[in-house]
């Protein structure tokens, strides 16, 4: 009998790899931000059209690709960032599965402009659904563009599946919040069907980054959180008690840089905050937790928006003690003193 088992060819591996990692326009802009970041950028602006269902364009200043590797950043499983297995028990970058720019051009329309500092020119690749159709020299400068157009044109299944331009809009804000908060040491610039929506100042200083955000009043209900341990340091900012939300997006964890959002560390604060806020109120914080890359496993999602601690039970000590302290400093929960 005739074999009945095929192996898929690369461009529909692609458009399946992509229902992963791209589920919307936001998942995009996450992904080329990402990359940016990745290249050591220290400036990068977003803009999008029409919910960045129409058009997202991610500019940086970073390393930029090399010109002959411009092609290979479009296969599958094609990553500078780690080289072997072994790699992944230390990732210090956002990126390294090497999918997200073929899962991307599977899909939609990308242009991709960049220069190293070494390079005279840059190059521009034009990719459609998945076929390089031009690769040329042009004159740019140092770092790289990516632009995206009608994404998800060629599978058109998954385009009546997205929603409407304002909610689209309002997933690739919260994706460059996030992304912003977690970066103090990056410009961050966010236009929106031509109108500037946000300006972080890139100073590396973490309070300015959420008043540029956020603005006084959010600012002045922060309390400072710091802990220095050998294997743990933990950085950033909770809000007063009076400061609170209906939900858990206000809760910004990041691990190692990475953005997360962690059942453990949600309920852990939540439990300091317990006696302190209404039932159904949820705490506040912008938390950056820093340890070992051993200690933490960022492969278990493709999104990799949810990681493993080796030790739960000393992160969650650390964690709820270095609330409570900062609370009491404030007067906010009465400490007691044994004689
Ligand atoms: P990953 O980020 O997992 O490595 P991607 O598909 O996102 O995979 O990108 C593939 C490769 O393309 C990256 O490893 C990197 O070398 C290169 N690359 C992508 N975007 C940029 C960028 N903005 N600046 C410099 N290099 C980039
Ligand atoms: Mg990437």
């Amino acid at each position: 009998m005739r074999s009945r088992i095929q192996i898929l060819d690369n461009n529909t591996i692609n458009k399946i790899a992509a229902g992963e990692v791209v589920e919307r326009p936001a998942s995009v802009v996450k992904e080329l931000v990402e990359n940016s970041i990745d290249a050591q950028a220290t400036s990068i602006s977003i803009e999008i059209v029409n919910g960045g269902k129409k058009y997202i364009r991610v500019t940086d200043n970073g390393t930029g690709i090399i010109n002959d590797d411009i092609k290979l950043a479009f296969l599958r499983h094609s990553t500078s960032k780690i080289k072997k297995v072994e790699d992944l028990e230390r990732i210090t970058s956002l990126g390294f599965r090497g999918e997200a720019l073929a899962s991307i051009a599977s899909v939609a329309q990308v242009q991709l402009l960049s220069k190293t500092k070494d390079s005279l020119s840059g190059r521009q690749v034009d990719v459609h659904g998945g076929e390089i159709i031009s690769n040329k020299e042009v004159g740019c400068p140092k770092g790289t563009t990516v632009i995206v157009k009608n994404l998800f044109y060629n599978t058109p299944v998954r385009k009546k599946f997205l929603k409407s331009d304002n909610a689209e809009s309002s997933h690739i804000s919260e994706t460059i919040y996030r992304l912003a908060l977690g970066n103090p040491n990056i410009a961050f610039k966010y236009i929106k069907d031509n109108k500037l929506i946000l300006k972080t100042p890139g100073n590396g200083d973490i309070y300015s980054t959420i008043y540029s955000l956020y603005g006084k009043e959010f600012a002045d209900s922060l309390i400072k959180i710091n802990y220095n341990g050998d294997d743990i340091k933990i950085d950033g900012y909770i809000a007063k008690p009076s400061y609170t939300r209906g939900n858990r997006n206000f809760q910004y964890f990041y691990v190692n840089g990475r953005f997360i959002k962690s059942r453990l560390l949600s309920k852990t604060l939540e439990n300091e905050y317990k006696s302190l806020i209404p039932i159904n109120k949820y705490p506040v914080c912008i938390l950056y937790i820093d340890t070992n890359a051993k200690n933490i496993d960022a492969n278990v999602h493709p999104t990799k928006i949810e990681i493993r601690f080796k030790n739960e039970s000393i992160l969650k000590y650390i964690l709820s003690k270095s609330i409570k302290v900062a609370l009491e400093e404030k007067n906010l929960i009465p400490s007691v003193t044994i004689n």
